[in-house]
């Protein structure tokens, strides 16, 4: 059984051939610790967190590393509007993100390495790259990379060195001997925190930090790097540039990025105020249902979200729970065939929307069999390839109680409208109802008297 990936940096599918057989070290650039998270970081995470279930589900020992960045100009930046010390406001954060990757059931990483724990490997780089004359000590104080001593610049953005328009660029620093280097090393401003350093008092810029901790952690050359998307260029085009002059050698085997998040058809930002917020998300919806939201789409497509989403999401994941509550106990034997469709569909390209569509066929299987042996075989496969997903971790009971906070006035009118709908014979919408109340745990009862509801 071979895993493909669609890989960044040769822009194809590709067969994943490990370093070492039988295991896996692979990079995720992590949060920047200035604010809670939202539902874009958790597709991010998410799509990363399926890979590494999947390679444990397929045996390979994996290394999983996740970073935090924990000095950026945001964090100095926000620090100084709560007034108070920029510790206190990313461990405060990191708190929070660690709470939030819980609840979505996110696998932790093996090392979760801090930015600020790593000043010392990224001034021994910077050093290197000097020596190296890959980088130089500006008039201005900064240290920059030198993007044109690497002829490979921009072979994982596809882009040609010459089309780059530096002129497009904000804060333009005049000591830069091209337009095009990135800052290495900042010399600080006062009340800025900072380091000692062969060039002064400073901090690290933002791209080394994950060469160095990258390095620290997995070696120089390993085989999986990922992120966002918004993280292929610059971010990891300069990780490349300046991990690959450093140990001259290739940096990562395989570039994954996930796609984009989008609210309401609009890329997320403050200004728009449409960031969603998972503290929020998690008031109304169970994690598993964000959780099945976000896999329910493949992760390198652009995923819009909006009002429905999130129903919808609950409304198919509830199907599944209905079909677990029929869950017998001891059953040995597995249905091999849909074990090895999911293998055929994760295998390629990590393909969760066809792997849930096999969770569901089982789920059909589970509620047409008559033979009580059967069911048990098509739950406990059920179970078993939901957890590869990270799915069906409640019992029923508990998933379907979730947030079933509609009083009864609402039920009640819920079915005036369905038995309206029915009398016009508008019979899909009837149905839709029906499996809205059913996705809150409201269960109808159709009968001569009538409709009864009671909780599932
Ligand atoms: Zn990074």
């Amino acid at each position: 059984m071979t895993i493909k990936f669609y890989n960044s940096l040769t822009n194809q599918k590709e067969e994943f051939t490990p370093i070492r057989p039988g295991e896996v070290g692979m990079y995720v650039c992590g949060m920047t610790v200035y604010d809670n998270c939202h539902l874009g970081h958790a597709r991010a995470m998410m799509a990363f967190d399926i890979l590494v279930r999947y390679f444990q589900y397929q045996d390979y020992k994996v290394n999983f590393v996740r970073n935090i960045t924990d000095i950026d100009d945001k964090i100095i930046e926000r620090a100084a509007d709560n007034k108070e010390p920029i510790e206190d406001l990313t461990n405060r954060t990191i708190s929070s993100m660690h709470e939030d990757f819980a609840r979505l059931g996110l696998e932790l990483p093996a090392a979760e390495p801090r930015a600020t724990d790593h000043i010392a490997g990224m001034i021994e780089m910077i050093s290197q790259l000097i020596e190296k004359g890959h980088a130089y000590h500006s008039e201005g104080g900064d240290v920059f990379f030198a993007v044109r001593t690497f002829a490979e610049y921009g072979k994982l953005s596809n882009k040609n060195i010459d089309d780059l328009n530096p002129g497009s660029r904000v804060a333009e620093d005049e000591s830069k001997k091209d337009p095009l280097d990135f800052v290495l090393w900042k010399s600080t401003k006062p009340n800025e925190p900072s380091w000692d350093s062969p060039w002064g008092p400073g901090r690290p810029g933002w791209h080394i930090e994950c060469s160095v901790m990258s390095f620290e952690n997995l070696g120089q050359h390993f085989d999986i790097h990922g992120g966002g998307p918004d993280l292929l260029f610059p971010h990891h085009e300069n990780e490349i540039a300046q991990s690959e002059c450093a140990s001259g050698h290739k940096f990562a085997n395989y570039w994954l990025h996930s796609g984009l998040l989008k609210i309401n058809g609009e890329k997320m930002s403050k200004s728009l105020g449409n960031f969603a917020m998972l503290k929020d998300l998690f008031k109304s919806y169970h994690p598993e249902v964000i959780r099945y939201y976000l896999i329910s789409s493949h992760y390198r497509s652009s995923l819009n979200f909006d009002n429905e989403s999130l129903d919808q999401a609950r409304a198919a994941l509830t199907r599944l729970y209905q079909a677990l509550a029929l869950s017998l106990d001891g059953v040995m034997e597995r249905h091999q065939d849909s074990i090895e469709e999911f293998a055929h569909s994760m295998n390629d390209d990590l393909n969760t929307p066809e792997a849930l569509s096999i969770l569901f066929g089982l789920a059909k299987l589970v509620n047409n069999s008559a033979s009580e042996k059967e069911q048990g075989m098509y739950v406990s496969t059920m179970k078993e390839l939901s957890q590869v997903l990270g799915l069906l971790n409640e019992t029923p009971e508990v998933f379907l109680q979730y947030g079933a906070g509609l009083s009864e006035e609402e039920i009640s009118a819920q079915i005036q409208q369905r038995n309206e709908a029915r009398n016009s014979k508008d019979f899909q919408k009837a149905d839709q109802i029906r499996d809205d109340l059913a996705a809150q745990g409201i269960l109808l009862d159709d009968s001569s008297k009538g409709t009864t509801w009671k909780k599932s």
